[in-house]
């Protein structure tokens, strides 16, 4: 018999998700009895799928399947639940609805198994304060608030589902405790205000994702953790769209948390050290502030760059009149030969550097007496509100309550 091998089809979809082959394709050798006689005659057939693993997100949302075939006999294309996803004769797999389903592709006696997951995210017309909202298998939370503040907090995640394998590259470790900080952070704002930031967080493991880096790296071609790190990413921009549409402008935090031997928070505005480490008016005439993830608030502000980033009337200044030590802040306005994180993906792409009205602030949280008890995690809670009020109202002139 000439073997040969038959593409059937080829394409995908924008929106879909396809991950990195895995060798599942079955290549199953047939004995064909043939008549009666006892003897056999092998036909050495086999069907292999590509891609073998899917996820489909949305309704309607497709992926072809290719069937490579070693021999020239028709191929027959099932689904073994079409309410997941349906399947044509030519391999092109539609979602239906969320779920699990296998596609199989038979040839003569042969066949090859494709697992393709549908998530169908629930249709949410209007996000309601207080509430939870989960993507998919609750990966990723947002809970919508109505003050002109996102909080995110990326590293703090506790979850390790095996359908996405440990990442291999760059920094493993959770940051402990900050799901808690940033849960008592929103209940003293609440309690403060009487109205609630928004909140997201990932509760994947950070070994399992990292939305803080670009998809390419934090979800390592994954498509599990890919549409996880886009509900991350996409949560915070239906914040920050939320908070421009109701105020105008507003404030972004990152949450984080840090092991270096300073006890301080590290402020992180996209400046590194050696920026921080200059001279007032060398960070005043340098350009700094257009680099910086406060951007369109030192647009907007009368104060010099510096007096915004570490003068009187900065976040640093505000938090230290609570009682938490800060960098950049008056009592200490640099980093120096200290380790210092000035703030990753997130700050950059959410805060003002690139445009926008919503400025942000990568915070590093040390542990002892911020992180380490219920208690202290309160008591942050309350300062970290009363800095954020008066660090809005003394820029924006606005917080509690929609200047519209
Ligand atoms: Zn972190």
């Amino acid at each position: 018999m000439t073997k040969r091998t038959r593409f059937v089809s080829w394409s995908q979809s924008i929106n879909t998700v396809v991950s990195r082959r895995f060798s599942l394709g079955l290549t199953l050798p047939l004995l064909f009895a043939c008549g009666g006689g006892g003897t056999t005659e092998p036909i050495g057939s086999s069907v292999e799928l590509s891609p073998d693993v899917v996820l489909l997100v949305g309704v309607e949302s497709t992926v072809a399947i290719q069937a490579s075939v070693t021999d020239d006999l028709p191929v027959e294309w099932t689904s073994t639940n079409p309410s997941v996803a349906t399947v044509d004769g030519g391999g092109l797999v539609t979602a239906v609805d969320t779920g699990t389903t296998w596609v199989t592709a038979r040839s003569g006696g042969a066949y090859g198994t494709a697992q393709v997951k549908v998530w169908v995210s629930p249709v949410v017309t209007d996000y309601k304060p207080g509430i939870s909202y989960f993507g998919r298998r609750q990966y990723v939370e947002y809970v919508p608030g109505e003050l002109p503040l996102v909080i995110s907090v990326p590293h703090g995640g506790a979850l390790k589902p095996i359908e996405i394998p440990d990442r291999t590259m760059g920094v493993l470790v959770t940051d402990a405790l900050t799901v808690e900080t940033a849960h008592a952070m929103r209940d003293a704002l609440v309690q403060r205000t009487g109205k609630a930031p928004h909140l997201i967080i990932s509760h994947l493991k950070r070994i399992k994702l990292e939305p803080n880096r670009e998809i390419a790296f934090g979800a390592e071609d994954n498509p599990y953790a890919e549409n996880a790190w886009n509900e991350f990413q996409g949560y915070i921009e239906s914040a920050e769209d939320r908070v421009v549409h109701d105020f105008g402008s507003g404030l972004y935090l990152d949450l984080h948390a840090h092991a270096h031997e300073v006890a301080r928070l590290e402020l992180g505005y996209l400046l590194n050290a050696s920026a921080l480490n200059l001279s007032d008016a060398e960070l005043n005439a340098g350009g700094y502030a257009d680099l910086s993830s406060i951007r369109a608030l030192a647009a907007t502000s009368t104060l010099s760059f510096s007096h915004v980033l570490r003068g009187d009337q900065s976040f640093g200044a505000l938090l230290g009149a609570q009682g938490i030590p800060s960098v950049p802040s008056p009592t200490d306005p640099r980093p120096g030969t200290d380790k210092y994180f000035s703030g990753g993906y997130n700050t950059n792409r959410h805060g003002s550097r690139h445009g926008g009205t919503v400025s942000g602030i990568q915070i590093e949280l040390h542990y002892r007496g911020i992180r380490d008890t219920d208690e202290n995690r309160r008591a942050f809670g309350t300062g970290l509100a009363a800095a954020v009020e008066g660090y809005m109202v003394s820029h924006w002139g606005f917080f509690a309550v929609s200047p519209k």
